[in-house]
């Protein structure tokens, strides 16, 4: 029997990059629009965020853009990301605050998933645990150490007492499961959540941007080692499991998609 109450999509900023960035190798030279989101899912048990979208400072600050999102490396820049869009201004319309969150589950250690850390721990005294896989934390310590992979920022991934560190697959709380779904990073994880009241949702993170990466089969552009096959298979398994639990399954940086979907305060039950 399912915990979940709700689920919330929440719109933390919005970035513009070379499409080829979310499908490997199709459409190079063509500019798009992403959102960057955050799920707030509320249980029985408590309440879980899935990602937390990017850490503001190092976007709204100058000398931190230019040292974070230098242009070598990220020649679109940072994304755009307001104020209001902060995680906490989505909590207070909920009558919430960061304390009023249990469980950080981060499906990987990207700068736009896992950079709004901060706005969540620390500031009111509060630690909610904060789930990662070991495989992605030891990607990410690698990454930020040798400089291979930009997309890991280096502060986000200092492991802190709250970490709880995982292996493989697990029920989060009862109705909602961690699903591993490699390739894009070594340790990306999707999340199944059963609602009450309506079908399923597979959020599939960044093992799948838009449609296309699910309908096409289409890789990420961003394949850790460039394993595109195994991102391939990733979506298939995804794909796959919507099938047997008839659920949907979301893709996470799809503008067009995000704009279907029910808009916030509004949720999903
Ligand atoms: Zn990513």
């Amino acid at each position: 029997m399912t915990q979940v109450l709700k689920l919330w999509p929440l719109l933390t900023a919005t970035h513009h990059y070379d499409k080829s960035l979310s499908t490997r190798n199709v459409d190079a030279g063509k500019i798009i629009q992403a959102p960057i989101l955050a799920y707030l899912i509320e249980t029985k048990n408590g309440r879980i965020l899935y990602d937390v979208g990017c850490d503001y400072a190092k976007i709204s600050d100058t000398e931190k853009a230019a040292h974070y999102y230098n242009t070598e490396y990220f020649p679109f820049g940072a994304p755009n990301m307001q104020e209001e869009q902060r995680l906490p201004h989505h909590f207070v319309r909920l009558g919430l605050t960061p304390a009023d969150i249990d469980v950080v589950f981060l499906g990987h250690l990207h700068f736009d998933h896992a950079g709004g850390l901060c706005d969540v721990c620390g500031a009111t005294g509060h630690q909610p645990e904060v789930h990662v896989q070991k495989d992605e934390l030891d990607a990410a310590h690698y990454a930020t150490k040798t400089g291979e992979e930009v997309a890991y920022f280096d502060d986000e991934v200092v492991s802190q007492s709250n970490w709880k560190i995982m292996q493989g697959e697990y029920d989060i709380v009862p109705g909602v499961r961690a699903i591993s779904s490699p390739g894009h990073t070594p340790g990306h994880m999707s999340l199944l959540i059963e609602l009450p009241h309506s079908s399923p949702i597979i959020l599939a993170g960044d093992a799948a941007d838009l449609q296309e990466n699910i309908s096409q089969e289409i890789a990420p552009g961003l394949c850790w080692r460039n394993q595109d096959e195994l991102a391939v298979s990733s979506i298939r398994k995804l794909k796959q499991l919507a099938v047997e639990t008839k659920a949907q399954l979301w893709p996470n940086h799809d503008m067009n998609f995000w704009k279907s979907l029910k808009q916030f305060p509004e949720f999903y039950h």
